[in-house]
């Protein structure tokens, strides 16, 4: 017998209908012998909506009301979810993130974990009741509630599995796991059966929406070993562990797009010390999160900046970058919201030389041209034509025998 955090994402609880399958899926695996902490996100596509109705109510949107407002989605799916396994005969408790022991920092919308105290939950445990926790939730040490932030109940659960000692942690959600690329590019696309917290984090940082960044950061600290399954077909999907040093690792694992980020360009800077540490102080104190830098050679004295960030801090970046344009003299900033990145992920990376002249041997066979190139250890990126993305992806997936 071992205890397992089982976290349901928004579809998983979309309906009546849905809850009630979750909750049988709970049920069964209380049956085969183990314990389970369950964490719920809100129903379907609410905390969109709940987002929406804020907006629509008042411009001014002070982060405790957004905090307030945003977690009772989660905590609306932990009571219904609750009362359909009573009613399959499970006892089960509903808790907030406070009620389950979750300090936070008061960071409003998008708020740390201090400290997890989970005393309440290992008593239900004891006495033999499933508690749900509502995920992203928890208080702040000025006893405020706090949102995690968006995709935040993946790192309630994690961070449960780790205090908790569970044996793993299974984030179920609309695909059956982790696949070599997006399955609506690419129809032939695999399913991984494992992968390896490393690359997990880098498809993440690619563009790869789930399982959360953060969650993912979190479990290879901790060592906390995620399942991503999915809860429409219930069968086993991809483990994401520390790396066994038997496995041989695949020279390339996974192709990755996205399509969220614009590219913003200085050009004529003149090339001196302290001009590039100005310009990304300044992004940096307006939160963007910029992506990608390059930075050319320079000639005569003078030399060009690109980097990406996400489309929503596109318009923040151009002001702040022309602005400091202008005080620099250099000679322009561009802009460009039509790129997209392409990403191969592999550990195996690291030992085998050629994968980036195959990569781009690829893309220059489908006339593909490449804007920009940055690398990890274990990863190639290029930033292509957003129409093109598609089709790089695709080529990308057949040349590397995915
Ligand atoms: N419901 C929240 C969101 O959609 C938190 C979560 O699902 O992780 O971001
Ligand atoms: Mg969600």
């Amino acid at each position: 017998m071992s205890l397992i955090v089982q976290k349901f994402g928004g579809t998983s609880v979309a309906d009546p209908e849905r809850i009630r399958e979750v909750a049988d899926h709970v049920a069964r695996t209380r049956r085969h012998g183990d314990d389970v902490v369950v964490v719920v996100s809100a129903m379907g596509k609410e905390t969109d909506e709940l987002i929406r109705l804020a907006g629509a109510v008042s411009k001014v949107r002070p982060g405790r009301e957004m905090d307030m407002l945003i977690t009772a989605g989660e905590r609306k799916a932990t009571a219904l979810l609750c009362m359909a396994l009573h009613d399959l005969g499970i006892p089960a408790d509903s808790f907030t993130g406070s009620q389950a022991g979750f300090i936070t920092d008061n960071t409003h919308t998008n708020a740390k974990i201090l400290e997890l105290r989970p005393e309440r939950l290992q008593a239900a445990l004891r006495d033999g009741r499933t508690p749900v926790v509502g995920g992203a939730q928890g208080v702040s040490s000025d006893r405020d509630v706090t949102f995690l932030g968006r995709g935040g109940s993946d790192t309630t659960a994690v961070a449960l599995a780790h205090a908790l000692g569970a044996h793993s942690c299974e984030l179920y959600t609309d695909v059956p796991g982790v696949f070599t690329a997006d399955p609506r590019l690419v129809p032939s696309a695999r399913r991984m059966s494992t992968i390896s917290f490393d690359e997990m984090l880098e498809m993440t940082a690619s563009g790869c929406p789930k399982p959360a960044m953060r969650s993912v950061e979190f479990a290879r600290t901790w060592g906390v070993k995620l399942h991503v399954r999915s809860a429409f077909t219930w069968e086993p999907g991809t483990w994401v562990q520390e790396e066994e040093p038997s496995m041989e690792q695949a020279v390339v694992s996974a192709v990755v797009h996205d399509t969220s980020e614009a590219k913003v360009t200085v050009s004529g800077v003149p090339d001196q010390p302290g001009i590039a540490a100005r310009l990304f102080r300044l992004l940096a104190d307006a939160a963007v999160n910029v992506d990608m830098i390059v930075q050319n050679t320079s000639e005569h004295g003078i030399t060009d900046i690109s980097f990406t960030v996400p489309h929503d801090d596109l318009p923040q970046s151009e002001a702040i970058t022309t602005a400091l344009a202008t005080e620099i003299s250099a000679s322009g900033v561009s802009s460009d919201a039509g790129i997209a990145r392409v990403s191969l992920i592999g550990a195996g990376m690291k030992s085998n030389p050629g994968v980036a002249a195959l990569t781009f041997e690829t893309l220059a066979a489908a006339g593909i041209n490449i804007e920009m190139i940055s690398t990890s250890a274990i990863r190639i990126s290029c930033i292509v034509r957003q129409s093109q993305v598609e089709q790089a992806v695709q080529e990308l997936h057949t040349a590397f025998g995915l």
